[in-house]
């Protein structure tokens, strides 16, 4: 089944009728089959098809929308990379003894912290920084 808008050129209606293949419409139209539902004038046409979204490209436009952002966090994680130190699951207990003996450390830290133990210490009064970590390709 296929359907098709079609267009009364006599009084300019245009409804939507759905055929068996597109030769169909073509075959009846030939034997003045197709009449206007309001006028009766035969002079029916086809009219283009509706702007069919692309998708293709729309997915493209998404998928360079998301290499975008990927490519900011990774140019976010270089940085942290470079001027933050890596202490991996013991950040929460390096965020506290930063915070709670005043350890001046020069570097800030990054790691792992899990759900919990990132609210425990905003309940201490620790800001901490969460980003999604985009993982470096592992061939
Ligand atoms: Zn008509």
């Amino acid at each position: 089944m296929i359907k098709y808008k079609l267009i009364c050129k006599t009084c300019n209606i245009s409804f939507d009728s759905w055929f068996a293949s597109s030769g169909e419409f073509e075959r009846l139209k030939k034997r003045k089959f197709l009449n206007c539902h309001e006028c009766n004038s035969t002079k029916i046409e086809k009219t283009l098809m509706a702007p069919k979204l692309n998708t293709r490209s729309d997915s493209n436009k998404r998928i360079s929308k998301y290499k975008k952002i990927n490519d900011k966090l990774r140019e976010y994680q270089k940085f942290i990379k470079n001027n933050f130190e890596y202490v991996g699951k013991n950040f929460a207990h390096e965020a506290r003894s930063i915070h709670y003996k005043n350890k001046k450390n020069e570097k800030g830290i990054y790691g792992i912290a899990s759900k919990e133990e990132i609210k425990e210490l905003k309940e201490e009064g620790i800001d901490t920084e969460t980003i999604p970590w985009v993982q470096d390709k592992v061939n």
